[in-house]
């Protein structure tokens, strides 16, 4: 019996050795693929890698804000005993214009400073310290392009361009000679770089001097296609600022509507439109290649003397650029996030200057802020559901 018992252990120690074996043996193939595998995994993803060290992925944020309209009040509200200081009117606003990575301002009056006298409407001439003013509220870039640019005559550009030269503010559409009109206007941020064009209507009858059409562009169609068609490749978006459209109509008109379809044909990325002095919708154009213009056809006046409700409402524009360049050296731009706040111009008997957002114009003895906001809100959404009006940004 104990023989017996003994064979049966024996077998029964074989058998577990033997299945042991097998379930080892079974094993060490599967390990040895799922190593391989990780292995050729492991390769796959370092030949990824490797061009991935040349993958760039960046995202930057573009703003903008309409007519600034220096009318003799907002100079004189403005004056301190030593010159003019205009930051205070900003101060409300000013962390909006400063978050966005590049911020555009439409400078409608020229700043030819208080040595050529100072004036109001219909020919306005600014003091210079309009531009410190947006310096230190973040602006960027400034368009001279628009229907006051030959109000103080050549000497006011002269002096405007050399003054945003010495604060380090780029100005474009208005130029000093052929060779600064010539040097493209491009701002780079966080390797996305961004080019900007400007043009106005015209010049309220006021001509320039022969032989210097440099002073100020005119919305003249084969110019404005040409000079994007020359400026897209050397950057990832293209800027279009555009002065047009009638003052005081709160809708574009089909001028304004033809001329940006052709514009966004051209190349345009981004359109600001300003000039009617109140706020227009905004809007997206598709080409059939499938390259998308946003636009905005006015932004209304961000600083002015001027009187009317509508008037007194403008908006600071945020809007998203991004731009990825995969591992076969594909570039792909993209805009998003589009997001508009209403600003107020409160002065209560043209006097203490602000911009304020208009949801908090209320405290600014607006009684109905908050019923103004949501027709600006509507409003600037006539055309497209693809932007968001905001509070605050
Ligand atoms: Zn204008």
């Amino acid at each position: 019996m104990r023989k017996l018992s003994s064979i049966v252990t024996l077998i029964a120690t074989l058998l577990v050795v033997c299945i042991a074996i097998l379930i080892i043996s079974s094993h060490k193939p599967t390990d040895a693929v799922d190593k391989t595998y990780t292995s050729q995994n492991h390769t796959g993803m370092k030949t990824k890698a490797q061009p991935a060290g040349k993958q760039f992925q960046s995202e930057i944020t573009l703003g903008a804000v309409g007519d600034i309209l220096i009318h003799n009040s907002v100079y004189n509200d403005a004056k301190t005993e030593t010159g003019y200081d205009f930051t205070p009117m900003l101060a409300p606003v000013k962390e909006y214009m400063i978050s966005p990575d590049i911020m555009f301002a439409n400078q409608e009056t020229i700043l030819g400073g208080t040595e050529l006298g100072l004036s109001s409407y219909p020919m306005f001439n600014s003091p210079y310290e309009v531009g410190d003013a947006l310096k230190d509220a973040g602006v960027d870039i400034v368009s001279m392009a628009n229907n006051h640019t030959l109000d103080a005559g050549e000497q006011g550009i002269l002096n405007a361009t050399a003054y945003f030269d010495k604060i380090g503010i780029p100005y474009v559409g208005s130029y000093r000679s052929e060779e600064d009109q010539q040097k493209p206007r491009i701002i780079t941020k966080d390797g996305i770089s961004v080019g900007f064009v400007a043009y106005t209507y015209g010049t309220n009858g006021l001509i320039r001097p022969e032989g210097k059409d440099y002073l100020v562009q005119y919305l003249e169609q084969d110019k404005i296609i040409n000079d994007i068609k020359n400026l897209k490749p050397q950057v990832d978006f293209v800027v279009v600022s555009l002065h047009f459209g009638l003052e005081y109509q709160r809708y574009a008109n089909d001028v304004q509507k033809l001329l940006v379809e052709e514009v966004s044909k051209a190349g345009a990325d981004i359109i600001l439109g300003h000039h009617p002095h109140v706020l227009q919708p905004a809007d997206w154009i598709e080409q059939d290649d499938g390259h998308r213009t946003f636009v905005i056809y006015s932004l209304g006046n961000f600083l002015s003397g001027q009187a009317e409700l509508y008037q007194r409402i403008g908006a600071i524009l945020h809007l998203n650029l991004s731009k990825t360049i995969d591992e076969n050296n594909n570039k792909t731009v993209s805009l998003s996030d589009v997001k508009i706040m209403p600003t107020y111009n409160y002065r209560p008997n043209y006097q203490n200057y602000k911009v304020v957002p208009l949801i908090d114009a209320d405290q600014y003895g607006l009684s109905d802020a908050n019923e103004l906001f949501q027709e600006m809100q509507e409003h600037m959404k006539s055309y497209t559901d693809d932007v968001t009006v905001v509070e605050k940004l």
